[in-house]
């Protein structure tokens, strides 16, 4: 057995290429949300492991028939979910390669052109979103490319902690603070919790609907100045551009002001709304950001970056490395003993890495930061298309302005009193309740049928439905249709 004889991997590999673009073709037959039901893979595969080898076409078969049915179409142009992983081909050659060679690039030595077009890609992104230089290899900074936010905001609050507790020595742990509002991403939750800030010092600000959920600057401060008054010491703040449930915008010149006088960390999550800042006319969403320490955004969620992809950037790149750089005796070399170079291991939790600027590399050279912003805007377009939809259908409301190409709206309470109309007087549950209540059956029977797939958000007590527009393949005519997919559902509900 040779398992990298070139002749047969010339032959599975143009099969499963075959495989995927029939795949793209024909993804609108199946239904966007999988329909099985838990557990249901179990019965259909055997207890153990083959001893004696299969062929490909066998395996594709069970693919086909046993796989498929347990997988939602995140690539299909009626995925509404979440956020989209708009994957390319550019993104998925170039993970290809990077898979081709295999290379396991921790240090420079160990594959000297990963490290040095990782360095090339992010000050080329950090130039298109008009970073200041702090954060460019060309200044004092630097990026990396990390799998996904949850690493960049653990790498980011460990060199934050570090910093800080160089300062005031590491019995002073229970003291350090972390600022985050109600509407940031579970991820900084955990990694307070990696990092050793007591739960006591994670400090959540409430955000209001009539600041369309961004946190402001008075309620941080205030919270800051007990802390302080406390003998407490701020150390981190996560400011959003974007957040997850209604994609808010904090507002970062002004928590920056705030946050600098205190000596924090700020990192900028930009998970999803980083994309649309290369966009001269969105650019203002991150303006403030020469005040933050560390910025990131995901090319896997709207940069046409196959998954996995996070861009972090750093505007002391020494900080994260005095945290998290490692030596051992069998990675020595003169590259780095030089301090000629960027170990990226030092940039990160593990050791090992992928070689992931490929991918970016192709993204950006293939398609041009000119057709990218367009795809970007067209996603924009579509998502204002559909938000004038549902404001000329009385029954919903539009629950929060949209930002970008996220619209999340709802059946009104005026539109579901009937339904809920006796329990409503015996007093058991409030108008609200109900439209909730509706709002998630209505949910549940759009993404039951299969034809498109929305998740929700529940913001302030109301449960609303989120149509995230950037699919790939999404076109205007899924967005309309999938506002007639919606008004259908909301018929039979209320008319039932
Ligand atoms: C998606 C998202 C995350 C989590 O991203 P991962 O790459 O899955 O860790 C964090 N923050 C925001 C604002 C997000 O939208």
């Amino acid at each position: 057995m040779n398992p990298l004889e070139p002749k047969e991997f010339r032959r599975q590999g143009h099969m499963i290429i075959d495989f995927l673009a029939d795949y793209y073709q024909s993804i609108t037959n199946y239904p966007v949300l999988s329909q099985v039901e838990p557990g249901y893979l179990r019965k259909l595969t055997p207890s153990f492991a083959p001893l004696n080898p299969e062929p490909i076409e066998a395996i594709l078969q069970d693919l086909q028939q046993h796989i498929i049915p347990g997988i939602t179409h995140w690539q299909s142009p009626n995925y509404f979910a979440y956020f989209p992983s708009s994957g390319s081909t550019a993104g998925f050659v170039g993970e290809m390669l990077s898979t081709g060679f295999n290379l396991v690039g921790f240090n420079w030595v160990s594959s000297p052109a990963a490290t040095e077009l990782e360095n090339t890609v992010m000050d080329w992104l950090g130039q298109v979103l008009k970073l200041p230089k702090t954060f460019l290899f060309s200044g004092s900074g630097g990026g990396v490319l990390l799998g996904t936010t949850c690493e960049a905001i653990l790498v980011t609050l460990v060199a934050a902690r570090d910093k800080i507790l160089s300062q005031i020595g590491i019995e002073n742990i229970g003291k350090l603070v972390v600022y985050v509002s109600d509407q940031t991403h579970c991820a900084i939750q955990k990694a307070a919790h990696i990092v050793g800030i007591h739960s006591k010092n994670f400090r959540v600000i409430n955000t209001m609907k009539s600041t369309s959920f961004a946190l402001m600057p008075e309620p941080l401060l205030s919270a800051i100045h007990t802390d302080v008054q406390n003998g407490l010491v701020p150390c981190y703040l996560c400011v959003t551009v974007g957040t997850t449930s209604t994609t808010a915008i904090d507002p970062l010149g002004l928590l920056c002001k705030v946050a600098n006088k205190y000596g924090m960390w700020v990192h900028v999550d930009a998970a999803y709304a980083g994309s649309v800042c290369i966009c001269p006319e969105f650019r203002h969403l991150i303006d403030g950001v020469e005040g933050a320490t560390s910025f990131s955004f995901n090319a896997h969620k709207w940069f046409l970056t196959n998954l996995d992809c996070c861009c972090l950037w750093v505007k002391d790149q020494a900080s994260v490395i005095n945290s998290l750089s490692t030596h051992s005796v069998y990675l020595e070399n003169n590259a780095s003993d030089l301090k000629q170079v960027v170990d990226y291991k030092d940039w990160q939790i593990t050791l090992s890495r992928r070689f992931r600027a490929l991918k970016v590399w192709l993204v950006l050279r293939s398609y041009g930061v000119a057709n990218l912003r367009d795809f970007l805007r067209s996603h924009v377009e579509m998502a204002k298309n559909f938000e004038e939809l549902v404001r000329k259908d009385k029954r919903f409301e539009i629950f929060v302005p949209r930002n970008v190409a996220v619209v999340c709206f709802r059946l009104l309470p005026s539109a579901v009193a009937k339904i809920g109309n006796g329990r409503v007087q015996d007093g058991h549950v409030t108008t609200e309740d109900v439209a909730n209540e509706i709002n998630r059956k209505l949910l549940d029977s759009i993404n039951g049928s299969g034809t498109v797939y929305m998740t929700h958000a529940t913001v302030g007590g109301v449960f609303v439905i989120r149509c995230a527009i950037g699919a790939t393949l999404t076109e205007k005519t899924h967005v309309i249709m999938a506002w007639k997919v919606v008004q259908e559902h909301a018929d039979a509900i209320l008319n039932h």
